[in-house]
């Protein structure tokens, strides 16, 4: 099929968002171009295949609800998926809706500039391709630009270099190797646990200690499948206007931490630890809003680390004290703590011991020096803006997006920014995005775009675009939102603390999925509050 130079929509990214964006744009007659940097679909899922690399939303969560006839067809094999699982599940869906052959692969877009007189996008690949888009969509995700740290030296080591973010496809064997792994995030978190089951030793080089809890992960039985297709088209609804986009195995309890007894909080956090999953942050209303509150979550957490790991100095080092539980990312594992009892595994402290140097043998701290095969970067992503701000987009007036964030992301419902017309970021800086179940908000962002475009359509709307006081207002209520929460208090991704220079602010949405969604929709029903539209001038009226 020949390729359009001039479409409806642009579509960057080709993992959960751009897939569904394509799929829905083309029922809906417009005409589309995706163009993907992979060499295949699945976004994350594509290139994060480390060992151990695993979702932390159950499997029948996380999943595409928008077509029952899928999610009925589909048979998840594990609780928790993991990656290769994850993959053939979005393979299976490109290939059912016919996707991949609309898409442009191994091609990057590297510019965007919004022509004011034509109203339109020139969209420019690292292929030399020219597009024109009255739609710009950016379904490049919020964590897909790997963080790779400038340690000196990296180009001498005569080893392999590896970044979870950024795995080969081939299985990489370490067996009989020494590994050193830099990073104890959810990457670090995943792949310590396997790489040390393979590799002769494994040298641990943590710089902040992060908090884990148990995922207990058990292959999927039938019982438990059925109970969820006997009604999923319910669940999904009730997923869609939950807090995180997801339901949870344990109820929360409605009340304050600090006002039950001892053995009250002692047997609520007993008894989530042992169901696994996010569900121990729910246990009291007040977890993440307090800090004594949190406190007696930490303590609890803190004394489960001390009784796995044999070695109370490791459990001490591997044990989080400088922020609240929960304010990074809280982690699920698979036999984390467990790990540090093997005798092949080391734990450093690269705050007390920075890293000195990668030489060609290791790595070099103080008189410290460090023999490795294999050198595993799970140094996590420059996250939510990272990916949008490598491109170089221009909107109105030239007005390039790195200008216009300079001091933070700019958004209003963290879909749009004002001075770029048409131009739409999907899970965008300001929305739930990585506060919550992605395929929740995936599937509401798309849903949303799509509806739009068919709005401008009917209407014969040229351009859309956030009124300045819109989003100023919205900037302000996410700062604010996230201010009742003890969230500023970690140095994390979600603050952008991770990457050097970066401005530090709460980026995510954090005032609930469902509440976001009835914002939106109130938006929309209030005939698109907030936004200005540019009326398409007629063919007669222009000729006059
Ligand atoms: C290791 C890891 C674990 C995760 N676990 C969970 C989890 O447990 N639960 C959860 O809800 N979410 C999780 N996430 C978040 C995950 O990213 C989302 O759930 C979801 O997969 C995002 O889909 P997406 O299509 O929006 O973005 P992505 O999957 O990131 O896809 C974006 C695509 O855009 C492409 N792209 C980017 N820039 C360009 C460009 N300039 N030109 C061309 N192509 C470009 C990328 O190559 C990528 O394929 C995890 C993320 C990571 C990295």
């Amino acid at each position: 099929m020949a390729q359009l130079k001039s479409v409806d929509a642009v579509i960057v990214g080709a993992g959960f968002s751009g897939l569904y964006l394509l799929h829905l744009l083309r029922g809906q007659g417009f005409t589309t171009r995706v163009f993907e940097r992979a060499a295949g679909v699945g976004g994350t899922w594509y290139w994060n295949r480390y060992p151990g690399a695993r979702c932390d939303v159950e499997s029948m969560q996380y999943s595409y609800s928008f077509d029952e006839e899928l999610q009925q067809e589909w048979s998840w094999p594990e609780k928790y998926s993991a990656q290769p699982d994850i993959l053939d599940y979005i393979n299976h869906v490109a290939e059912k809706y016919q996707l991949s052959k609309d898409i442009t692969f191994n091609t990057s877009v590297c510019r965007a500039h919004f022509d004011e007189i034509s109203k339109q996008w020139k969209i420019v690949t690292d292929t030399g391709e020219v597009v024109k888009a009255s739609h710009f969509i950016m379904a490049t995700g919020c964590i897909s630009t790997a963080n790779l740290p400038n340690i000196p030296g990296t180009g001498d080591f005569g080893g392999k270099i590896y970044h979870t973010g950024k795995w080969p496809h081939e299985k990489v064997d370490f067996s009989g190797q020494s590994v050193g792994i830099i990073g104890t995030g959810s990457s670090g978190i995943q792949s310590i646990p396997v790489i040390a089951a393979e590799a002769r030793h494994l040298t641990v080089f943590q710089r902040t200690p992060h908090w884990t809890v148990p995922a207990r992960n058990v292959p999927m039985t039938d019982e438990y499948e059925k109970i969820w297709k006997k009604d999923y088209a319910e669940r999904r609804a009730q997923m869609r206007y939950s807090p995180s986009g997801s339901l949870r195995s344990v109820a929360p309890i409605d009340i304050s931490a600090l006002d039950v007894s001892e053995e009250d909080r002692e047997q609520a956090y007993r008894e989530r630890w042992a169901a696994g999953g996010m569900t121990l942050l729910k246990s009291y209303n007040d977890l993440l809003t307090n800090d004594a509150a949190n406190e007696t979550a930490a303590k609890w957490v803190r004394q489960r680390i001390a009784g796995i790991v044999k070695d109370p100095k490791t459990a001490d080092l591997l044990s989080p004290k400088t922020y609240p539980i929960g304010t990074k990312r809280l982690c699920l594992d698979t036999d984390y703590y467990e790990a540090f009892n093997r005798q092949n595994v080391e734990l450093v402290d690269i705050v007390k011991e920075p890293i000195e140097r990668i030489t060609l043998n290791g790595l070099k701290i103080g008189d410290r020096t460090f023999a490795f095969d294999s050198i595993v970067f799970a140094t996590g992503f420059d996250a939510m803006t990272g990916t949008l701000l490598r491109v170089d987009i221009q909107g109105r007036g030239g007005l390039t997006l790195q200008k216009k964030w300079e001091a933070g992301p700019r958004t209003y419902l963290g879909l749009m920014s004002e001075g770029f017309p048409n131009m739409y970021t999907i899970t965008g800086p300001g929305s739930p995005s990585v506060k919550s179940n992605m395929m929740s908000s995936i599937e509401q962002h798309v849903e949303l775009v799509v509806d739009t475009l068919m709005h401008l359509r009917e209407n014969s709307i040229e351009t859309i675009e956030p009124h300045r006081s819109a989003e100023d207002d919205w900037v302000e209520h996410v700062q604010e939102v996230a201010n009742q929460t003890l969230f500023p208090k970690a140095n994390s991704w979600y603050m952008g603390t991770n990457i050097p220079g970066k401005p530090q602010l709460f980026m995510p949405y954090i005032g609930g999925v469902g509440a976001y969604r009835r914002i939106c929709e109130e938006v929309v029903a209030d005939g698109y509050r907030g936004f200005a539209f540019e009326q398409k001038i007629s063919e007669a009226a222009a000729a006059e």
